[in-house]
């Protein structure tokens, strides 16, 4: 929202002699995280979800969230939910005063066609993208795939790159995104600290059914079954170190347990 700010500063003499109109992209002076809902899911049968057969023949219902983190240097938009969601959502911004061109930052947890469906949205913003996760997503098979419309406009957007195991998004700690490879190649986590809300881990699809985090559940379709314990582990002891609330992004009862858009998380 960089260029709105500018010009309600512009408007404003009183802002600009106070000196509020900084640099900061938003007149926030913590961080904030956001829920929003972008879709459900409804499985009549989970067997997938699991590699030893534990959810076979089991319906399970699925929330598909996106979530927003605003930050005094930005906005981050996280995951975008299914390509159904595009109205939802630019909808859902819209009450905060956000247009998607509006978000300075986007990261999804991993290339799922029910965490990129409104990608497309953001493709002014700086994608920050695991190296790995950016190949899979723009190989040749999955330039065929029909779900590479959604997100296509990203191969040109600019990007930031996670080399490391983790990413500081803008630098002081508060908003760090940690490699978390197995469900796919570059599966990431994220953990926002804000002051309302305390630690939240944010793991994108670790667990997508309740009982599989205690479980130590594998889905079928990973990418890398050893590589997702490991990540299983990594994101326990983050969550313990942190005392972060940890969020199963897919599972109905932690997203109904949070305030409803436009509330933030307290
Ligand atoms: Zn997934």
């Amino acid at each position: 929202m960089f260029v709105r700010h500018l010009l309600s500063a512009a408007a404003g003499a009183a802002l600009l002699l106070s000196g509020a109109a900084s640099a900061a992209p938003n007149a926030l002076k913590s961080v904030e995280l956001y829920a929003i809902d972008c879709g459900r899911l409804d499985l009549p049968n989970a067997d997938a979800f699991s590699d030893d057969g534990a959810y076979k023949g089991m319906a399970k219902k699925m929330v598909v969230p996106c979530y927003l983190i605003r930050h005094p240097k930005g906005d981050l938009v996280w995951d975008t939910g299914l390509p159904t969601s595009k109205q939802m959502l630019t909808d859902q911004l819209k009450q905060l005063g956000l247009a998607p061109a509006d978000v300075e930052y986007l990261s999804l947890s991993h290339g799922h066609f029910d965490h990129i469906g409104s990608a497309g949205l953001f493709a002014g913003a700086t994608w920050i993208v695991d190296p790995d996760e950016k190949a899979s997503l723009f190989n040749e098979a999955a330039r065929k795939s029909p779900q590479f419309a959604a997100y296509a406009s990203l191969e040109n957007a600019k990007a930031k790159l996670i080399e490391a195991p983790t990413f500081d998004v803008f630098g002081d700690k508060s908003v760090v995104i940690y490699q978390a490879p197995g469900h796919t190649p570059g599966h990431t986590v994220l953990l926002v600290r804000t002051k309302g809300a305390g630690n939240v881990l944010l793991t994108g699809d670790l667990w997508h059914v309740a009982e599989s985090r205690a479980a130590k559940r594998v889905p079928r379709f990973n990418f890398n079954r050893a590589q997702t314990l490991q990540s299983y582990e990594l994101a326990e002891k983050l969550a313990a170190e942190t005392k972060a609330k940890v969020i199963r992004q897919h599972v109905p009862e932690d997203f109904d347990a949070l305030p409803k858009f436009p509330m933030p998380l307290k």
